[in-house]
């Protein structure tokens, strides 16, 4: 499937894009389709009361992601693009506290948390990890709209109908219906396309994306160069804070005390090499730390990974000998092709695959795409991705208490640190090299399907439940 590097990297809110993000993205579609259908009429009274259940990892991880919050401001018709993070308690609290919600063009309606928003400990559905159904009833209690939805990770979000006909849709079919001019479907095409083109990944990617969004190069580099301020301002935002993060962990916010420390080294001897490790750390985790007290992000391509991308892109304009906006945006681009592969032959789900898929598939974006802003070839770039993606492999996810916060935050950093050691290593080969992505991006999928469900966003082992004493 052809993944836009707008929808890898989507503006959102925190903290995870599969729990919240997809979920409010879920319950908006909901209420769409319930405008849709030709029976309603505004005000009528026939639609009395909306209904939730959520499934699988969205109910085992679910309160420590917001996604009963998400689901009750996605009935309200916000969405994650558009929503204010500093509003989202205040509407929540209303909604719970009256036990009506006001739909768009839905009139008023019954909806009372704490009855109508059910988590399901059983065993998940079917389709995938995380699902979720969302009901709508009318006066006497009976069902008048029921839908099943997904969510894919990186907020994507599915119906269980949408979910079948991926499965059945070849990739022969889909790359002659959409007619791009470069429809590579896994890595070993890309580099074909590019030595018989001579064109590079990024420049393919950008081809691609200017026919998918009917628009001009120009046009395309203002778009990303929006998505990356988004991704700065991010960061700078999670530097000035500081405080506890919320969920009940008492985590403390760090980012904004190691930079100072940084900061105060610069330009003196105090200063050991390792500290650029340091940076890369600070930045991941200032977004991740953001990202965690719900606030204003990108899914890159997840949330919970949201902090690699943007902190090597940043260790790259502010610290990288010839930095420029041009470079900046092939690593978004040459990224972005990067995840739509991993994501087109595996997963970025961290309650499919594990955290492999999430920081695992985060770092291998990075180190292709700071690899091609340092002149890499298609090859060394190819080989960049897959030496992050190799080292990340077999990683499980376990939050603690279900929050992206322990091992997210800091492991973002350590993602961000690889993604650079990767593309370092790649740019002094010559591209050639053992295993190729393909396989590694195969591997990541067997893995996670053989991994055990404690380890995929569940919260039912590993760290989460090795807990400190407190
Ligand atoms: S451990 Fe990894 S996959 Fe799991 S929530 Fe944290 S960042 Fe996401």
């Amino acid at each position: 499937m052809f993944l836009s590097v707008f929808e890898i990297f989507k503006i959102g809110v925190g903290p995870s894009s599969s729990h919240t993000m997809g979920p409010m993205t879920a319950a908006a579609r909901f209420l769409n389709d319930l405008r849709g259908a030709a029976e309603i009429i505004p005000g009528a009274g026939r639609l009395t009361r909306l209904g939730a259940s959520l499934h699988g990892s969205l109910a085992f991880t679910g309160k420590g992601h917001a996604t009963d919050r998400a689901v009750i401001l996605g009935l309200i018709g916000y969405e994650p693009a558009t929503l204010d993070p500093d509003k989202a308690e205040e509407l929540e609290a209303e909604v719970r506290r009256t036990k009506r919600i006001s739909p768009p063009g839905l009139g008023t309606l019954d909806f009372d948390p704490e009855a109508d928003l059910v988590f399901d400990y059983g065993p998940p559905m079917p389709g995938h990890a995380n699902g979720l159904v969302l009901r709508a009833f009318d006066e006497g209690g009976n069902p008048y709209m029921t839908q099943t939805y997904y969510s894919v990770g990186g907020g994507f979000v599915v119906t269980e109908a949408e979910l079948e006909a991926a499965k059945s849709r070849t990739l022969h079919a889909e790359k002659a219906a959409m007619g791009y001019p470069y429809p590579f479907g896994s890595a070993a095409e890309m580099l074909e396309m590019g030595r018989t083109s001579g064109k590079s990944i990024a420049e393919m990617k950008r081809a691609n994306e200017c026919v998918h969004q009917k628009i001009q190069p120009r046009e395309l580099s203002g778009q990303i160069t929006r998505i990356c301020d988004v991704m700065n301002d991010c960061i700078d935002r999670g530097l000035r804070m500081e405080g506890i993060l919320p969920g009940g962990l008492s985590v403390k916010r760090r980012a904004r005390a190691i930079h100072e420390q940084l900061l105060a080294e610069s330009g003196t001897n105090q200063r050991q090499p390792h500290a650029v490790n340091d940076w890369l750390s600070v930045y991941a985790m200032a977004v991740n730390e953001e990202n965690a007290a719900g606030g204003r992000v990108v899914t890159s391509p997840t949330n919970g990974a949201a902090g690699v991308v943007p902190s090597v892109i940043r260790y790259y304009r502010d610290h990288c000998i010839g930095a420029t906006q041009e470079g900046v945006e092939t690593i978004m681009l040459a990224a972005s092709a990067i995840g739509g592969l991993i994501k087109h032959r595996a997963s970025i789900s961290g309650a499919e695959c594990g955290c492999q898929a999430e920081v695992g598939s985060a770092s291998a974006m990075a180190a292709a795409g700071l690899c091609a802003a340092l002149g890499g070839s298609n090859e060394q770039i190819e080989n960049a991705a897959e030496i992050a993606l190799e080292h990340h492999l077999g990683m499980t996810c376990d939050p603690a208490a279900g929050l992206v916060q322990v091992p997210c935050i800091e492991r973002n950093g350590l993602g961000a640190i690889k993604a650079v050691s990767a593309a370092s290593l790649a740019l002094r080969g010559d591209g050639t090299h053992f295993m190729p992505l393909d396989n590694c991006i195969e591997t990541m999928r067997q893995t996670g399907e053989d991994m055990n469900t404690k380890y995929k966003e569940t919260s039912l082992g590993g760290l989460a439940v090795n807990l400190p004493e407190c």
